[in-house]
């Protein structure tokens, strides 16, 4: 397979797609407390995005059973919401994908629940830091190694790491298309952003070290370390100029 690009038509649509990612994540954002179950949270996503007239990604994808992943503390991506009871001090990464029009939209945030550590905190905005270096590096005429190793370069240079063994993709009328987007990488490698190009970067970042395992539900990642982890995800689109945040809150 190779790499789609959008007309304009089709950026359009995924802007509502975008758009409609980016209004549960608000709302799970505001609803996330102590003493709820993480069923509870894809209750909310399904019910906002039936608002949004969107239909879950997620959801029957390989077998994936829930509208949103939930991954909480040592848990990196792919939390399967359940009887889990959310705690004081958690940190909770919240993963939605969204389809409106053929067209996909799917974004991640990590929010802390009540008073979190100094460490979480720290964790929380190096990911999203990341993220937006990232971003920033995702320009027509530059390289996905620029985007991979704009990732890497500012989470490592705080102290912490990148997970290897997920990456970002590109997306369209499917939820993962070409290219993957490596959180590591070399600058100048890779293959060449055009315009049109749409694309999920993805930052999985641990306080700890950077290798995961999966757990025995085949679909929680964990640290193996057990060492915190964030997560954040936009869905953007290459312009000739500064990238269009298709998921942005
Ligand atoms: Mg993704």
């Amino acid at each position: 397979m190779s790499i789609i690009i959008k007309s304009q038509n089709e950026i359009a649509i995924m802007r509502q797609a975008g758009k409609a990612v980016s209004r549960v994540l608000q709302r799970l954002a505001r609803e996330v407390r102590p003493g709820m179950k993480t069923q509870e949270l894809d209750i909310i996503c399904e019910e906002e995005l039936a608002r949004c007239g969107a239909k879950a990604s997620f959801k029957g994808y390989r077998g994936f059973p829930a509208s949103v992943c939930v991954s909480i503390n040592d848990e990196v991506v792919h939390g399967i919401p359940g009887t889990r009871v959310i705690c004081e001090g958690d940190i909770v990464s919240l993963d939605v994908g969204a389809i409106v029009g053929g067209f996909q939209g799917d974004a991640a945030i990590t929010v802390g629940v009540g008073e979190t550590s100094p460490l979480a905190r720290e964790l929380m905005a190096v990911t999203q830091g990341a993220l937006a270096a990232g971003i920033a590096a995702a320009r027509a005429g530059s390289h996905l190694g620029d985007v991979s190793a704009a990732i890497q370069q500012y989470v490592e240079s705080r102290g912490f790491s990148v997970v290897r063994e997920y990456t970002g993709h590109g997306i369209g009328r499917e939820m993962h298309e070409e290219p993957q987007i490596p959180n590591v990488g070399v600058p100048g490698e890779g293959v060449l952003l055009r315009k049109g190009m749409t694309l999920a970067i993805e930052p999985m970042v641990n306080a700890g070290g950077w290798a995961t395992r999966v757990c025995g539900d085949h679909w929680t990642v964990v640290t193996a370390d057990g060492s915190l982890s964030a997560h954040f995800e936009h869905t953007i689109a290459v312009t000739d100029g500064e990238p269009e945040i298709l998921t942005a809150i």
